[in-house]
């Protein structure tokens, strides 16, 4: 069962990544937790690369093409060996934050960006992914818009996070089936409980 977490910065996908392989794991099951970009010795160094802020300005292109090899190298090193002996397997982040980032934050072709995910991928789609999202949308949506917002570069930074949340809702929107939405409320263990509901079906 492969089962992937999305959303923006700081919304708490590890922490629930770990509740969710805690409580797996006490089931007896194999869980193997995994964030991308990274979980690979060629991962971990293009995570490292791709985030030093040293490395100056990456252009999106050479962006995307960076997380798509990280992504083709986990999904045959780990992910699909993985599945095979029936673990069940947790991913921090996949194709739909490419989406979100990659196509809607940075305004790549998204037809582009789909095949490149589905290259990468090799056709592995996730079984649930989790959206995670703040309670607040709605506040930091009307302080990414509006009054209030700092210097210039700040106000971009907003502008792109909320054109990434954005974009993570409308695939939610496309796809109900698979990506279900939960609100990170400020008690860890009500939305604990919402993502464990929304596994229920896949994971008894
Ligand atoms: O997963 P984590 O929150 O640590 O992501 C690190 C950063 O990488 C995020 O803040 C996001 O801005 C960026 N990112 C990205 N494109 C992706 C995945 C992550 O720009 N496809």
């Amino acid at each position: 069962v492969f089962v992937t977490f999305e959303g923006g910065d700081g919304v708490g996908k590890s922490t629930h990544i770990r509740y969710v392989a805690n409580e797996l794991r006490r089931t007896g099951r194999e869980v193997v937790c995994l964030r991308e970009p990274g979980g690979t010795g060629i991962g971990e160094s293009l995570r490292a690369m791709v985030l030093d802020p040293d490395n100056g300005e990456i252009s999106s292109e050479a962006e995307l093409l960076m997380y798509e090899a990280a992504r083709a190298q986990l999904v045959r090193e780990v992910i699909r060996p993985a599945l095979e002996r029936g673990a069940v397997v947790l991913c921090d982040r996949f194709s739909d934050s490419t989406i979100a980032y990659q196509a809607y934050g940075r305004g790549l072709p998204l037809d582009f960006v789909r095949r490149a995910n589905a290259f990468a991928t090799g056709g592995i789609v996730p079984d649930r992914t989790i959206l995670l999202v703040l309670g607040n949308t709605r506040k930091s949506l009307a302080r990414a818009t509006g009054a209030g917002a700092g210097d210039r570069m700040e106000q971009a930074g907003e502008v792109f996070h909320s054109r990434v949340n954005r974009a993570f809702l409308k695939l939610a929107k496309r796809d109900p089936k698979r990506i279900r939405i939960v609100r990170s409320s400020s008690s860890r263990k009500a939305t604990a409980a919402a993502v464990a509901a929304e596994l229920a079906d896949i994971l008894p």
